[in-house]
C-alpha cells in the first residue's frame, strides 16, 4: 500500500466532528519543522482523490499536515526559513 493509497484511506474516513465541518470550509495545511506553512490545499469533498494526492505529497516531502479551519490558513505565518524545495511546486 503507497501513502497516498493510505492517504485517501484516511482522508475518506466521516471526521467526526462531520457538524461542525458543515458550516465551514476546511483545509489541509502543510508546516514546516519550523512552524511556518508551507503549503494549504482546501479540503473539497468532490476533489477527494486530488487532495489526498497533495496532501501525501507534502508528508513525503516531510511537512507536518494538519486539518483546520480555512480561515487559520487566511491568518497563518508562513514559512520564513526557506527550508521549501519543491514540495512548494508540486503542492502549488
Ligand atoms: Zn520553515
Amino acid at each position: 500500500m503507497t501513502l497516498m493509497d493510505e492517504t485517501i484511506k484516511a482522508l475518506s474516513k466521516p471526521p467526526l466532528e462531520r457538524e461542525d465541518d458543515m458550516s465551514k470550509e476546511m483545509a489541509y495545511m502543510a508546516k514546516c519543522k519550523c512552524g511556518g506553512m508551507v503549503a494549504a490545499v482546501m479540503d473539497i469533498p468532490n476533489h477527494k482523490a486530488d487532495t489526498a494526492k497533495e496532501v501525501a505529497e507534502c508528508i513525503e516531502a516531510g511537512y507536518t499536515v494538519e486539518r483546520v479551519d480555512s480561515e487559520e490558513v487566511r491568518t497563518a505565518e508562513w514559512c520564513e526559513c526557506k527550508a521549501i524545495d519543491s514540495a512548494e511546486e508540486k503542492v502549488g
